[in-house]
């Protein structure tokens, strides 16, 4: 059985139809970034919810705005001032392609045209079509998570959702159902179905606008539609921050590098410890290592280090855990800032949290410390 054949049965308006009739009434027509529903604001949005739901990224959306209100302030901005915008909201990469793309488009115009779209930095196709449907009003069908699901069940589509061959056919499924008048509409219903009527855990079918002809409700696979590959366990790295105090109490904080994990944030100083079974072989010692870590900028170090926290930190690829290390170092003659190093005082520390770009356990600990240890 497919949605077509009970389609045609029932003889009902067609799937958009059905669908934009349900989100005239109760569709969400006040997020943010629907007024005015400027490409420049659809654009932030739809990056921000590219792994992300749509409460959580409000506030960041209306604090991004506030202070990046139009293209030109964005692209003039430095990118520590977007990093720290984005600070808890996760893949930073996001926010780095944000800032390199408002770049582009201030130098040469906001695109109107899908494939100029994808040419730019961080956007990928359903973004693309998203914003071009929305800001636009112009014919592409997005395929984010929700719409993945959404199809998958109404057209009982069981292979993997990660699968190529599946992705396809859920376009093509898609497609099919995108309208030629009211995109925007249409795209921001279909994105509402999925985030509140069909939801990844109890899909509420008996309110669905099309229910009548979906092959997960009619056939009662909705629980276990879409499928998904058997996920491999994720590994563990270890990892062990540095918390380096001076004597005048300030707190050195250095920028990371410019991509990978937390690229471009301000962060303590990390170093990779050595793994017991290494240790037993290894010439070195878990000090040596930490030694050579802090042998670059030349520190005279006062004692012992000293664990003073830990936490883990789940990325999509593994499980980072991770401890934090106070180490004292005399007061610092070199001890100034430069583009990549910071030097914080702790009672500083509240004010300029918010102004740095922070991975959010970082910042979580940092927070908590912001008042001077004692021995
Ligand atoms: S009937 Fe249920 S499973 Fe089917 S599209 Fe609607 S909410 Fe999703």
């Amino acid at each position: 059985m497919i949605a077509h054949e009970i389609q045609t049965a029932t003889n009902q308006p067609v799937f958009s139809e059905r669908l934009l009739a349900w989100f005239d009434v109760h569709g969400r027509h006040d997020l943010p970034w629907q007024q005015p529903r400027t490409a420049y604001r659809v654009w932030i949005s739809e990056v921000m919810l590219q792994q992300t739901q749509v409460a959580t990224v409000i506030d960041y959306f209306n604090r991004f705005i506030q202070r990046f209100p139009q293209l030109g302030d964005l692209a003039a901005a430095p990118l520590d001032d977007v990093l720290a915008l984005w600070s808890g909201l996760g893949y930073y990469a996001r926010a780095r392609n944000l800032h390199a793309a408002a770049r582009v488009m201030a130098a040469e115009g906001i695109p109107d045209s899908l494939v100029h779209w994808l040419a730019l930095p961080g956007v990928g196709a359903s973004t693309a079509a998203a914003i071009m449907a929305q800001a636009f009003d112009a014919p592409a069908t997005i395929l984010d998570g929700n719409v993945k699901r959404v199809m998958a069940r109404h057209a009982g589509i069981d292979t993997p959702i990660e699968q190529a061959s599946t992705i396809q056919a859920l376009y093509h499924v898609a497609k099919s159902h995108t309208p030629t008048t009211r995109l925007a509409d249409y795209t921001q219903a279909i994105m509402d179905l999925g985030a509140t009527l069909c939801t990844r855990g109890q899909a509420n079918c008996a309110r669905c606008p099309v229910s009548t002809d979906c092959v997960a409700y009619l056939t009662d696979q909705v629980a276990q539609l879409p499928t998904r590959r058997a996920r491999k366990p994720i590994p563990t790295r270890r990892a062990i921050f540095l918390h380096i105090e001076d004597d005048a109490g300030r707190l050195m904080l250095i920028r990371r590098p410019p991509s990978g994990i937390w690229g471009g944030l301000w962060c303590l100083p990390e170093y990779t410890p050595i793994e017991a079974q290494e240790l037993q072989q290894s010439q070195h010692s878990e000090s040596a290592a930490r030694q050579a870590m802090l042998s670059q900028w030349s520190f005279a170090v006062q004692g012992e280090a000293v664990e003073i926290a830990a936490f883990e930190h789940r990325f999509t690829h593994y499980l980072l855990n991770a401890t934090i290390e106070r180490v004292r170092v005399g007061t610092y003659s070199y001890a100034q800032d430069t583009p990549d190093v910071r030097w914080f005082h702790v009672c500083d520390l509240p004010a300029a949290l918010p102004q740095l770009g922070l991975p959010k356990p970082i910042a979580r600990f940092l927070a908590d410390c912001s008042v001077p240890l004692e021995e």
